[in-house]
C-alpha cells in the first residue's frame, strides 16, 4: 500500500490491473499488450489466487480473473470473487470461445469478457475501459440513491430520522413486539415556549437550539432506540425491549433533566423546557397510529399542567381532549355569532372616595354551555391563535364603550384592558391599538393596558421596545399579576410602565399571612420609589381596605367595590356607586390625573 514518492502510479492516472490466474506468462502478455496502450496507463500485477493478490495490491482498480475451461459451467471462481472483493470491477479472461459462457459470466457479474485467443491492445483497452467505467456509473447511482433516500427519511435540520420513517419503525417494531411479547413506549416531547423563542431571538438561533436539542435527546438513549423530529418543535422517541413501564419513566426524568441543562448559544444562555406525553404498547393500543396520537394527548396534559414535566396516557385524557376540541371548535364561531360581551369591574380610588375606572373582562355567554369562564377557553384561544382576533375586537369595544361614558361626561374615567402575550408580541400590535384609539375617538390617557408578568419577562429588549412605542402613543401601561413573576428590581426600572397590580393571592391572606402583608408593602414602597402607581386587585373584605390603605395603597379593585357587570350596569354605578367611602380631602388632585377633569 505505501508506495514511494516516485512510483509512477501516484499520479492517479493509472489503472491498477490485478491479473490473478495461474500462469505468469498470460499476465505478462496483457502486461506487455497493456503498456502499449498510447491512451492510458496501465499497471498489470500478478497472482496465482485472489487473497494474495489484494493482499500485494489491495488499491486495485480492476480484476482480472482467469476463468478454466473446467470451471467455466459453474463460474465458481467469479462468484468466489465476487463475495472477496465487492467493490472490485471483474472482466472475465477465458479461451473457451463460446457465447454462453462470455454471456453467462456478464450475468454473473462480470463486467467484460475478453477471449485469451483475440488478445489485442485495443480488445483489451476497451474492455477494461468499458468495464471500469459501468462500474464507475453504479457507484455514483448508489451513492445518489443513499443520498435520495436519506433526505426523504431524515430531517434535515437536526439529521434526525423525520415523521415518515419514524412510523415505519414504529409499524415495524411493533409487528415483531407482538410476536416477542415486547413491550414498548413511545415518547411524544414538545419543547415549551418555543414559538416565543423563535419569535423573539430569530430563526437561526431557534434552528440552533434545535439542533442542541437534538444532540441532548440522542445522548439520552440507547442504540436501539429511535428519535425523530416529527415537526417543528416536536420530537418522537421509541423506546424498545422495555422490561417494565417504568422504564421510560427514567427515561422521560432523563429527558427533562437533561434538556433544561442551560444551553450556550450565540454568547447567551437559554434553558429549554418541554413536555413529554409517554403511551405504552400492549397496554394503550396496537397501533402505531394511535400509539403516536396518545402520547401526543399525554404530551398535551403535560404542558397543560405546568410543562416542564412528563405524563402517562390515561383514559380519562381523552375525553377531556374531546371536550377541549369542541370547545375549540365553537370558539371559532363565537365573535361572528356575537357570543362574547364585555363585564366592566370598578377601579375605586379612596383618595377621592369615587369610582376612577373600570376593567374590562371578557364573557363567553355561549347559548347552550351557559357563561363559559375566561380561566377555561382563554389558554384555548391563545393556543389556537384565535386570542388574536379576539383580543382585537376586546380593545375595539372597550375603547367604544369608555369613548361613550366619556361623551356622557364622564371624562376621567379610564378603561383597562387585559393584553394577552401571544397579543402583545404580535409585531402589529402597537398599530392596532393605535387604530382602536382613532376609530373610537378615545384619548390615549382613558386607556390602560394590563400586560402580565409573565408575559413582559419573555424577552426584555423585545419588550422594552413595544412598551416604548405604546407609551409614545400615550397609553398607560400596567402590570397586572404583579407579584407571581419573578422580575428583578433593576429590570422594572426599564421598562416604561405606570402601574403595579399586586396579585390577588397577596391580597386574600395579606390579614391573615404576616409573611404576605410584608410582601404588599414592600411592593408598594418599591413602587413608589419607581414612581409607580399600584392597584391591589380582589379585595372583598374593609379589613383588606383597611391594611392595604394604611401600606400606602389608594387604589383598589374588587368584590368589595363591584364584580365585573355588563355595561348598563356599570353605567348606572357611576351615578350611584354600590360602594362609598369618605375622600381624604388634602389627597384630592394628583399631578397624575389633571389632565383628566372628573365629570363636568
Ligand atoms: P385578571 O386580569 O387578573 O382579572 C381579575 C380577575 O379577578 C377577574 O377574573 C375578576 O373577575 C376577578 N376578581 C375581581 N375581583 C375579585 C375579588 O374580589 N375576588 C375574587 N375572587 N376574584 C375577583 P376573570 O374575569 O375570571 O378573569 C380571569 C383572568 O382572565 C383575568 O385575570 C385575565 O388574566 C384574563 N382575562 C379576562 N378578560 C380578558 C380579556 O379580555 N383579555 C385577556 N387577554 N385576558 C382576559
Ligand atoms: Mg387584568
Ligand atoms: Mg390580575
Amino acid at each position: 500500500m505505501n508506495r514511494s514518492n516516485d512510483d509512477p502510479r501516484n499520479d492517479g492516472e493509472g489503472v491498477r490491473v490485478l491479473f490473478v490466474g495461474p500462469c505468469a506468462e498470460e499476465a505478462d502478455r496483457v502486461r506487455e499488450l497493456l503498456e502499449a496502450s498510447r491512451t492510458m496507463a496501465f499497471f498489470v500485477t500478478h497472482a496465482e489466487h485472489l487473497s494474495e493478490g489484494l493482499a500485494r495490491e489491495p488499491e486495485s482498480d480492476v480484476l482480472m480473473l482467469r476463468v478454466e475451461d473446467a470451471d467455466a459451467p459453474r463460474l465458481a471462481a467469479l462468484t468466489q470473487a465476487r463475495l472477496t472483493a465487492p467493490l472490485l470491477p471483474i472482466v472475465v479472461f477465458s479461451d473457451l470461445d463460446d457465447e454462453t459462457t462470455a454471456l453467462r459470466s456478464l450475468q454473473s457479474g462480470a463486467r467484460g469478457f475478453v477471449l485469451a485467443s483475440e488478445l489485442t491492445t485495443r480488445n483489451l483497452v476497451t474492455t477494461l475501459g468499458a468495464a471500469l467505467e459501468s462500474h464507475r456509473m453504479i457507484l455514483q447511482l448508489n451513492s445518489a440513491r443513499e443520498k435520495a433516500r436519506h433526505l426523504a427519511t431524515h430531517d434535515q435540520l437536526t439529521g434526525l430520522a423525520n415523521r415518515a420513517l419514524f412510523h415505519d419503525r414504529l409499524s415495524q417494531t411493533l409487528a415483531s413486539a407482538t410476536r416477542s411479547r415486547q413491550r414498548l413506549a413511545v415518547l411524544f416531547v414538545d419543547l415549551d415556549g418555543f414559538k416565543t423563542i423563535n419569535d423573539t431571538l430569530g430563526h437561526a438561533v431557534g434552528d440552533g437550539l434545535l439542533r442542541s436539542i437534538s444532540r441532548r435527546i440522542s445522548a439520552c438513549l440507547r442504540e436501539t432506540d429511535t428519535a425523530a423530529r416529527l415537526g417543528g418543535d416536536e420530537f418522537g422517541i421509541l423506546l424498545t425491549d422495555l422490561t417494565n413501564e417504568l422504564d421510560a419513566a427514567t427515561v422521560a426524568r432523563k429527558l427533562l433533566a437533561e434538556l433544561a441543562e442551560p444551553i450556550h448559544f450565540r454568547s447567551q444562555f437559554t434553558a429549554i423546557r418541554c413536555s413529554i406525553g409517554i403511551a405504552t404498547f400492549p397496554r394503550d393500543t396496537q397501533s402505531a397510529d394511535e400509539l403516536l396520537k396518545k402520547a401526543d394527548t399525554a404530551m398535551y396534559h403535560a404542558k397543560e399542567g405546568g410543562g416542564s414535566r412528563f405524563e402517562f396516557y390515561t383514559e380519562d385524557m381523552n375525553a377531556a381532549l374531546q371536550r377541549r376540541l369542541a370547545l375549540e371548535e365553537r370558539l371559532r364561531t363565537a365573535l361572528d355569532d356575537r357570543d362574547f360581551v364585555i363585564h366592566y369591574q370598578p377601579q375605586f380610588d379612596l383618595t377621592r372616595g369615587r369610582i376612577i375606572g373600570a376593567e374590562a373582562l371578557l364573557r363567553w355567554q355561549h347559548p347552550e354551555l351557559g357563561l363559559v369562564s375566561p380561566a377555561h377557553f382563554l389558554p384555548i384561544a391563545e393556543e389556537s391563535g384565535l386570542i388574536v382576533e379576539i383580543g382585537d375586537w376586546i380593545l375595539r369595544t372597550a375603547c367604544e364603550q369608555n369613548a361613550a361614558w366619556n361623551r356622557e361626561g364622564f371624562r376621567a374615567l379610564r378603561i383597562s384592558v387585559n393584553v394577552s402575550s401571544q397579543q402583545f408580541l404580535e409585531p402589529d400590535f402597537a398599530d392596532i391599538v393605535r387604530r382602536a384609539l382613532d376609530q373610537s375617538g378615545l384619548p390615549p390617557v382613558s386607556l390602560e393596558l394590563e400586560i402580565t408578568e409573565s408575559s413582559l419577562l419573555r424577552d426584555v429588549n423585545v419588550t422594552v421596545d413595544t412598551l416604548r412605542t405604546l407609551k409614545d402613543l400615550g397609553v398607560r401601561l400596567a402590570i397586572d399579576d404583579f407579584g407571581t413573576g419573578y422580575s428583578a428590581l433593576a429590570y422594572l426600572k426599564r421598562l416604561p410602565i405606570d402601574v403595579l397590580k399586586i396579585d390577588q393571592s397577596f391580597v386574600r391572606t395579606v390579614t391573615t399571612d404576616p409573611a404576605d402583608a410584608t410582601i404588599v408593602e414592600s411592593i408598594v414602597q418599591l413602587a413608589s420609589g419607581l414612581n409607580l402607581t399600584t392597584i391591589a386587585e380582589g379585595v372583598e373584605t374593609l379589613e383588606q381596605l383597611l391594611l392595604l390603605g394604611s401600606f400606602g395603597c389608594k387604589r383598589m379593585q374588587g368584590y368589595l367595590f363591584g364584580k365585573p357587570v355588563p355595561a348598563d350596569v356599570f353605567r348606572g354605578w357611576l351615578d350611584d356607586p354600590p360602594f362609598r367611602w369618605m375622600p381624604t380631602q388634602e389627597e384630592e388632585e394628583k399631578p397624575e390625573d389633571s389632565e383628566l377633569p372628573p365629570r363636568a
